[in-house]
């Protein structure tokens, strides 16, 4: 713990981040901060299931979105514990990235451990946030996500609280129906909240449906709306809309900055990767080490309901991870896990613990081998082959990794 040279900085670099998400510049020239790790990070005890971190795909994919965006400000989403990869391990590095302006979560805890991490920039509550809430993440310098009609008596109660102005985003529903203020009946609610002494609108946002024929339609709701408020001189801040489909999907909807949650991580939302549009890297492994290496003969069965039997004596592994730490049930479908660079097919049910691997005819691996189950070395693991395999959402291959998971970095 560092708390004297944490708060050194942090005091050091209040004024360039005040000037708000805008100043990815002014924020890339500060010292950088303390990545320190957080205290529930552990290393994996025996044969325990772990994750590694690779900061530089971290930092690789940022710059990629970066060239990708045109060299708009990342507004960093790091929602769900970083996407399952854990929210005190990367929100640090990417706090760290140039090109990162801003981080976005939707829970309060979240946004406190980031804070807690030692991050400095601009954080972003994406949800609602009661008075008491409010006031503590207002209190940590964290922008929240007006949408309510009472939004205005809210912020007021929060800015007394803080005895100063509160920072915000409006959280503008342009047509996908979900969080926001309808953009239909926003105009007058935001005119209330520009002329409020008590409030500071740094920016204004919204999310869209991920339509083809839709978004374009949103993004001109979502204009209208600003050209009105600069039609009455209002300023809203910095604009954001494009999540990692928009920025594969949609070169048209830029804005001031992009939000992407996925991208960072490394996987392309579905479709996109075709489209060779960008190299991004995946930023993590979910590995487990071989427990145990046996053979079956004909007809020995695998795993619960005994989807697989052996059809010949053949060598299998089990590997101590299963959907309980976040790896897919429908891996049997086809994925393939790697060890000592080389291949082997998910049979058998993954369990809540346990995956069991077809080794084949010559035993080729050994208890406390390495076995790597999503991560960048090899196309058959990489996020979105697991999950066009699986037939799963490349969100779940990520999103479902198990918290408790430990990690370890890589840079
Ligand atoms: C999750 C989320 C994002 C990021 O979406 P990705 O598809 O992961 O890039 C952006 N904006 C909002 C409001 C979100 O909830």
């Amino acid at each position: 713990m560092q708390p004297n040279r944490r708060e050194f900085l942090r005091a050091s670099t209040g004024a360039a981040l005040a000037a708000g998400f805008a100043s990815a510049s002014a924020s890339a020239q500060s010292p950088l901060p303390v990545a320190e790790p957080a205290s529930q990070e552990r290393a994996p005890r025996n044969y325990e299931a772990w994750l590694d971190i690779d900061a530089n795909a971290l930092r690789h994919n940022a710059r990629e979105i970066a060239r990708l965006s045109g060299n708009l400000p990342i507004l960093a989403v790091v929602k769900n514990n970083a996407y399952g990869l854990g929210i005190a391990r990367v929100g640090p590095i990417l706090d760290a990235a140039p090109e990162v302006a801003g981080l976005a979560v939707v829970k309060p805890e979240e946004a406190l451990a980031l804070r807690a991490a030692g991050v400095r920039k601009p954080i972003l509550f994406m949800g609602l946030a009661d008075v008491e809430t409010g006031t503590e993440l207002a209190r940590r310098d964290v922008r929240l996500a007006p949408f309510t009609d009472d939004a205005g008596e809210r912020l007021a109660a929060i800015a007394r609280a803080i005895a100063k102005p509160v920072h915000v985003h409006l959280y503008i529903d342009s047509g996908m129906s979900r969080m926001g203020m309808p953009h239909t009946r926003a105009l007058p609610w935001i005119e209330a909240l520009a002329h409020a002494t008590n409030v500071r609108i740094d920016g204004i946002y919204t999310e869209l449906a991920e339509s083809d024929q839709y978004d374009a339609a949103q993004v001109e709701q979502f204009n209208a709306l600003i050209t009105q408020l600069r039609d009455r001189r209002l300023n809203v801040g910095t604009r954001h809309a494009a999540s990692s489909h928009a920025l594969f999907f949609r070169s048209d909807i830029r804005l001031d900055m992009v939000r992407p949650g996925l991208a960072l991580y490394g996987a392309y939302p579905a479709g996109a990767r075709v489209k060779n549009l960008a190299e991004l890297r995946p930023a993590f492994r979910l590995r487990a080490k071989v427990v145990r290496v046996t053979r079956l003969n004909t007809g020995d069965g695998v795993s619960y309901g005994r989807n697989y039997v052996a059809e010949r004596p053949t060598w299998i592994a089990t590997l101590p991870v299963g959907h309980a730490d976040g790896y897919t049930r429908q891996a049997v479908r086809g994925a393939e896990v790697l060890i000592n660079n080389r291949l082997y097919r998910v049979i058998g049910a993954v369990s809540a613990s346990h995956t069991i691997i077809e080794v084949g005819d010559t035993q080729t691996v050994n208890v406390g081998d390495v076995a790597t189950l999503v991560g960048p070395d090899d196309p058959a693991i990489h996020p979105n082959t697991l999950s066009e395999r699986a037939g799963i959402s490349v969100y779940d291959v990520l999103m479902h990794l198990n918290a408790d998971l430990p990690t370890s970095s890589v840079s």
